[in-house]
């Protein structure tokens, strides 16, 4: 029997936009199970907290597949170092997106870095497709922030969080503005 094929797709997920979720689905098309390992990657300074961007994820997968696709789809957070975090958990590829000739500079050098720590892990890149290419979720917090319509790119349920967000946002900063005088 073959060995049961268990992909990573990582990322920060902050938020999931319709683009990571093409590549989700199309990602359950070459693996048994996939993996959703979502960043906790502080250092980043994610808008949402872990626990906000990991239920975006499990929603939008739950909501955009049948129960048995939605079922070979784990979420995971991660932390530390990506190769180690595959080995630990079985994983036979890591699946990326590639949306850009500027996102493949970077891919590519890690993509390298990670063979040479562990050959034995494919690396599996799904090329963005052509509805989706060039969507990034730094660009639609931006545009969300500025009050943009960016129902093209995330779905409704992740709009919404995105504006309550921005809202607790507001009050967060009020209520410091307030304490400051
Ligand atoms: P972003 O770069 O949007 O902040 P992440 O850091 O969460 O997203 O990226 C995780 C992975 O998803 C990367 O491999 C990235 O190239 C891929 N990805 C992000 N947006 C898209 C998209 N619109 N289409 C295809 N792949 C994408």
């Amino acid at each position: 029997m073959s060995k049961e094929r268990v992909g990573l797709y990582p990322g920060t997920f902050d938020p999931i936009t319709n683009g990571h979720m093409d590549i989700i689905l199309r990602g359950t098309r070459i693996v048994d199970t996939l993996i959703v390992g979502v960043a906790v990657n502080a250092g980043k300074g994610p808008l949402f907290p872990i626990e906000d961007r990991m239920a975006m994820v499990r929603e939008e997968v739950d909501s955009a597949t049948d129960a048995e696709t939605a079922k070979r789809v784990v979420v995971r957070t991660f932390d530390g170092l990506l190769i180690d975090y595959a080995k630990r958990n079985g994983v036979t590829a890591i699946v990326r997106g590639l949306r850009a000739v500027s996102d493949f500079e970077y891919e590519f050098q890690m993509a390298s870095m990670n063979r040479k720590l562990d050959p034995s892990i494919e690396i599996a890149f799904l090329m963005a497709s052509d509805k989706y290419h060039f969507i990034s979720s730094r660009f639609v917090k931006e545009i969300g922030a500025l009050g943009g319509d960016i129902s093209h790119f995330v779905s409704e349920g992740v709009a919404k969080r995105l504006l309550a967000r921005y809202a607790q946002g507001e009050k967060v900063l009020a209520g410091a503005a307030s304490k400051a005088y």
